[in-house]
């Protein structure tokens, strides 16, 4: 996968790219990043990339040009044959006005040839290329961050650890939190052995088996398979129902499950 970034502060991510499974990737040839200074697409003494807003009002607005020209010098496919699903490229504006980057979202995105990432700055981005020139917004979360770079490194890290062989033990993706698309056991049942298929993750411990005076739970020096996966779906379902029960609607849930959950909301 091919990865750009278009950034006023392409040292940002100096640091974001070039530690963990980002950094793995690269090396292993599974993804090439390459991060675009936009002022090197402005054509004044100054290398201005912002502007006053029409209308009035607060602060200033990214221009349109420089990041038009940026784009159109990476070679990217016309944005009819992106929108049309041709190629598998995405061009993506960071905004707080976007569409909420979600674990879903990132798999979408791992599966493509190419993303290009476009950090917005200041009040935003001149409309002109929401409208015309990326394929869709994406926002990381319901608050107000003072770029796009922050959220362009949290997307290239998420996306980066669901290439194939990008994360060690591929299963380990498979299990996390909001994984939605694990492939049912034979049975039929939802796969229970975690707190994969739209839950949050199970709680994890490791040695030493007791910490001051806190002991790792029972079941899980049991050595009994059938308990310990028993007892990891139930914390995963505890979990998910009090600190996200809006992910419940969604998750894949066995009669098992649903007997749990009808249990401990009453
Ligand atoms: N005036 C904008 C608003 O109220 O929605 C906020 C602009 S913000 C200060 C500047 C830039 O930060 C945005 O253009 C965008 O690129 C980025 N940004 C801010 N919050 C973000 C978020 N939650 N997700 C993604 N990008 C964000």
């Amino acid at each position: 996968m091919k990865a750009d970034i278009v950034t006023i502060f392409p040292d940002f991510f100096r640091g974001p790219l070039e530690y963990g499974i980002t950094r793995r990737a690269q090396e292993m040839g599974l993804a090439a990043i390459q991060v675009h200074d936009l002022r090197e697409f402005t054509h004044d003494r100054h290398r201005t990339v912002d502007d006053r807003p029409f209308g009035g009002g607060e602060g200033m607005v990214l221009k349109p040009e420089p990041l038009f020209e940026c784009l159109e010098s990476m070679g990217v496919a016309p944005r009819e044959e992106r929108l049309a699903g041709r190629v598998k490229q995405s061009v993506i504006l960071l905004s707080a006005q976007g569409l909420p980057f979600t674990q879903r979202v990132a798999a979408e995105l791992a599966s493509l040839d190419r993303i290009v990432l476009l950090c917005g700055r200041y009040e935003g981005v001149d409309e002109r290329v929401a409208d015309f020139l990326a394929d869709r917004e994406l926002s990381i979360g319901d608050y107000v961050l003072s770029g796009g770079e922050m959220a362009a490194a949290v997307i290239v890290e998420t996306v980066m650890r669901l290439l194939p062989g990008a994360v060690g033990n591929e299963a380990s993706t498979q299990q996390e939190s909001f994984t939605i698309d694990v492939k049912p056991k034979s049975s039929g049942a939802a796969d229970s052995t975690c707190g994969s298929n739209g839950l949050l993750d199970y709680p994890h411990y490791t040695r030493p088996a007791e910490f001051r005076g806190i002991a790792v739970p029972e079941a899980l020096m049991s050595g009994n398979h059938e308990e310990i996966r028993k007892w990891r779906r139930q914390r995963a379902l505890e979990k998910t129902f009090r600190n996200r029960p809006d992910l419940l609607e969604g998750a894949a849930l066995s009669a098992e499950d649903k007997k749990f959950l009808a249990g401990i909301k009453n």
